[in-house]
């Protein structure tokens, strides 16, 4: 919940603002300020004060706890101008309140956290549980001191400046992504990443302190992490038995079950009669452990009770490599959706063509390793931006406008195995950016044609733009013309014209959204293909298609506009 408080009239309507558009996150609280701010502190994740920080200051300081257990705290001027994450930027999320509260009321998030000022993930923002010298590791990178990353586990991180795989010189800052039981030293950040799986089996009744010390026990021996344990596992009929919830609740993971058949077919080293019978598999927590694949490292044991009523086995499973496929848009920066810019960020390896990585370069974190290749080379880049995500990395692979049209996802994700997460973000495709350029030429039924023969014959793309022309869809043609192929849209509007009127409007845009954007509005009859080059989209407009004050419009068709209302 976020507490929202405020004593003047201009914050009293900046604080109603934000509670009608979050009724459910948020909570008013009124009355003078001070016991305002102690009710709200006390009972609320988050706070956000219409008041001026040094007030603020006054008011929190008696009450201040700690880092972990304060809420977080943003100030919002009177004026509405700036919304100032003042506490818990990190872990109370303060941070990416300001930034949301300042998109809400237009005010400027102000950020004073190091890693957040330069834009560098706080290690403590990664996605996994970080242990140790945080603070002082932080700053190291922050300062650009040396500081070794040494992965263990295969894990997708985001970029970090670090200055390689460095095997801990004795002094150096190291950061560890490790699931083992070690110690951080003074210099050291453990990254623990969710990859045991702990398959649990129980008695009914079990107890959960029996359930937890089985448990704790096997990950000691076996010197695992429990900040590594990603989930219990169980078979469907245990689902409800109070002792593993408990446990599971206690180690903050969840219990998560599977069907007694499903875990007859897993192999396991140590299968036994008594599930076979109580539950209708060999193998309980073997088996659950074992179930999503991964290394087994701890077999089946029983707790020291007696009679024992738990058993439990751990297993490792292999990290999973990440690809998102990201559309850049046309070219300007604004039509870059803030969704592709996040993954830019997430990113450790960045795969595309040289011009497009240029497009983007000043938004990568600093360290990510770029792979960018020239034209032509597609099945390459696909190849390698698979091949690096199936070795655990966070990998964008980049393309113009959507990168799923005429672009890298087909190649890619025909590579792509099934042991790595693929992440699409849509982007704005050229013949859109076009479209709203020239008006609303697709506003009926349209059809995208690429021209280019290279890897598809002629004679099948003419039999589509023949069916395009006979369905009188508007058509929108990519890679129209080069050097090297100038007769293909000749061709192409030829067989449109056997079907429409020379008068059909037709809209060249070259450039969309680029500094050297242009375009013209011409007619099927009257267009020069000397206009037209790889930079350009040619949108052809069907029978009903108009120019209406210089700008193409296709109708959305008469029954529509004769609606009655
Ligand atoms: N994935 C891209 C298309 C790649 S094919 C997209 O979704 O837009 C390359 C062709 O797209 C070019 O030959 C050109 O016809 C068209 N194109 C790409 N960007 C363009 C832009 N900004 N303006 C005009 N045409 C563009």
């Amino acid at each position: 919940m976020i507490g929202l408080i405020s004593v003047t009239a201009a914050g009293a309507v900046a604080r109603d603002r934000l509670a009608a558009a979050w009724p459910e996150r948020t909570r008013v609280y009124e009355g003078p300020a001070g016991d305002a701010v102690r009710a709200a502190f006390a009972e609320c994740a988050q706070v956000v004060c219409f008041l001026a920080t040094g007030a603020v200051v006054r008011l929190l300081a008696p009450l201040l706890g700690g880092k972990t257990s304060d809420p977080g705290v943003v100030c919002v001027d009177e004026g509405g101008r700036f919304a100032v994450s003042l506490l818990g930027g990190h872990g109370g999320g303060a941070n990416e309140l300001a930034r949301e509260v300042g998109a809400l009321l237009g005010a400027e998030p102000v950020v004073t956290t190091a890693t957040d000022a330069v834009d560098l993930p706080g290690l403590d923002t990664l996605g996994l549980p970080a242990e140790g010298a945080v603070a002082a590791v932080s700053r190291a990178l922050l300062d650009g001191e040396p500081v070794a990353l040494r992965t263990e586990v295969a894990w997708p991180l985001p970029a970090l400046p670090v200055t390689g795989a460095g095997s801990g010189q004795e002094h150096g800052y190291t950061v560890t992504v490790t699931d083992r039981a070690v110690e951080p030293g003074p210099r050291d950040v453990l990254l623990r990443p969710p990859t045991l799986v702990v398959g649990v089996g129980a008695s009914r009744g079990a107890p959960a302190d029996e359930v937890l010390a089985l448990i704790r026990d096997a990950l000691a021996e076996a010197g695992l992490s429990a900040r590594s344990v990603a989930e219990l596992a169980t078979v469907d009929a245990k689902s409800r038995e109070p002792g593993l919830l408990a446990a599971a609740e206690r180690l903050g993971v969840p219990l998560v079950t599977h069907p007694a058949g499903e875990l007859a077919r897993v192999e396991v080293p140590n299968p036994s009669a008594a599930p076979l019978a109580a539950v209708g598999t060999p193998s309980v927590a073997e088996a659950a452990a074992l179930l999503g694949g991964g290394e087994l490292l701890v077999p089946k044991r029983k707790s020291a009770a007696s009679p024992a009523m738990a058993t439990c086995a751990v297993v490792r499973r292999p990290g999973r490599g990440r690809l998102a496929v990201v559309g850049l848009g046309p070219g300007a920066r604004d039509l870059l959706t803030p969704r592709a810019r996040a993954e830019l960020r997430r990113a450790s390896v960045l795969v595309g063509l040289d011009q497009y990585v240029d497009q983007i370069r000043d938004l990568l974190r600093p360290g990510t390793r770029v792979l960018e290749s020239g034209l032509g080379a597609e099945e390459e880049r696909a190849r390698t931006a698979v091949a690096e995500a199936r070795a655990g990395r966070a990998v964008a692979l980049i393309g113009s406008g959507d990168a799923g049209v005429y672009a890298m996802a087909s190649p890619a994700l025909a590579e792509a195995t099934r042991d790595i997460d693929v992440v699409g973000v849509p982007g704005v495709t050229a013949a859109l950016a076009a479209g709203a350029i020239l008006g609303a030429p697709l506003g009926h039924d349209h059809v995208s044609i690429s021209l280019s023969d290279l890897h598809t014959p002629w004679e099948v793309i003419e039999r589509r733009v023949r069916a395009a022309a006979e369905a009188d869809l508007v058509v929108t043609f990519y890679n129209p013309r080069s050097r090297g192929r100038d007769w293909q849209l000749p061709k192409a509007l030829a067989v449109l014209t056997g079907h429409r009127e020379p008068g059909t409007p037709v809209g060249v845009v070259r450039n969309a959204s680029r500094a050297d954007e242009s375009s013209r509005l011409t007619t099927l009859g009257e267009l020069d293909p000397a206009w037209v080059d790889m930079m350009t989209v040619v949108t052809v407009g069907n029978t009903a298609t108009r120019e209406i004050a210089g700008r193409m419009v296709t109708p959305r068709g008469y029954r529509w506009q004769e609606e009655p209302r």
